[in-house]
């Protein structure tokens, strides 16, 4: 079985800042990890390949500083490594990073399963996944919680969409979305960070893609215009509510609609 793990690296979150220039995340510079969702994504597709056996790949879009984040999924057990990089992919938004991840895919001879985390905690919209499917063209089920089974042709999966569970059952090549429930990510093993110290992660640049084509790529593919980015403002301004109980409540229903929060 042949196994593609998206994982992105992102900004420590303790660490985020905003340019106040661009309105733009400053990602460089910053103390970077694995996206803490995709930690489930590489422990979902580890666990596959120790019962189905096959490869696993780990593939990212992203500047050189991700080859950092690679080396810890190859202590975490992944067999291969593919960094997609080049100054032409900057500025791009999910149509662009989905596309070029799909490229990457594509350029890797494709996979029977694609798994990925079920958000990123910097951008945060959770589409990436789908959008990679849909370029594709084949089955996803996002936000899986379990999975069920897993046979030579399909995989089945559950997913809890709050009001009822999923089950699907889905042919591959397919690709899934996994929560952050779905197992226990293990520890990346100093063993294998020995064993694999040696092992090179493989770079792709836009002219190794298929697609030549590059207005799907980068800024110039990217139909997204950011307005304006900004941390929320902080306020510590209190207001200490006196009165009988009554007055207490109708204070607090009117402030709280005055907050539209009721
Ligand atoms: C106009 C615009 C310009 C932007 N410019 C830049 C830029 O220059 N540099 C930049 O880093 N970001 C940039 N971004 C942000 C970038 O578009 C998003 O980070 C990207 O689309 C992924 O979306 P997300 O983080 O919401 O991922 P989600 O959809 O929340 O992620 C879901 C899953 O998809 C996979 N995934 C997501 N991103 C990647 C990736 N890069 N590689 C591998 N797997 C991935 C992971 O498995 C992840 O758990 C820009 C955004 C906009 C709107």
């Amino acid at each position: 079985m042949k196994i593609i793990v998206c994982i992105k690296q992102v900004p420590d979150s303790a660490s985020i800042e905003v340019d106040p220039e661009k309105g733009t995340l400053k990602r460089t510079g910053h103390n970077s990890k694995t996206n803490p969702y995709d930690l489930f994504a590489l422990e979902a597709a580890l666990r596959i390949r120790e019962k189905a056996g096959g490869i696993v790949t780990a593939l990212t879009m992203g500047p050189k500083q991700a080859e950092e984040m690679m080396r810890d999924a190859y202590m975490m057990g992944v067999d291969e490594a593919v960094i997609l990089s080049d100054p032409k992919f900057a500025g791009s938004d999910v149509l662009a990073t989905s596309y070029t991840l799909f490229q990457g895919i594509r350029s890797l001879g494709g996979a029977d399963l694609i798994i990925c985390g079920k958000q990123t905690t910097d951008g945060d919209t959770a589409q990436i996944g789908p959008a990679i499917a849909e370029h594709l063209g084949i089955p996803h089920v996002a936000w899986v919680n379990s999975i069920e089974d897993i046979s030579g042709e399909a995989i089945t999966v559950l997913q809890k969409t709050g009001s009822c569970i999923q089950q699907s059952q889905m042919k591959y090549p397919c690709l899934i979305t996994v929560e952050k429930d779905i197992f226990v990510p293990r520890l990346p093993s100093y063993k294998l960070g020995l064993a694999t110290a040696k092992r090179s992660v493989r770079f792709l640049s836009c002219d190794a893609l298929p697609d030549k084509n590059m207005s799907c790529f980068g800024l110039i593919g990217s139909p997204t215009a950011v307005e304006r980015m900004f941390p929320p403002e902080v306020s510590d301004v209190r207001e200490y509510i006196h009165g009988t109980p009554a007055e207490k409540s109708d204070r607090m229903f009117e402030l709280l609609k005055k907050r539209k929060l009721i």
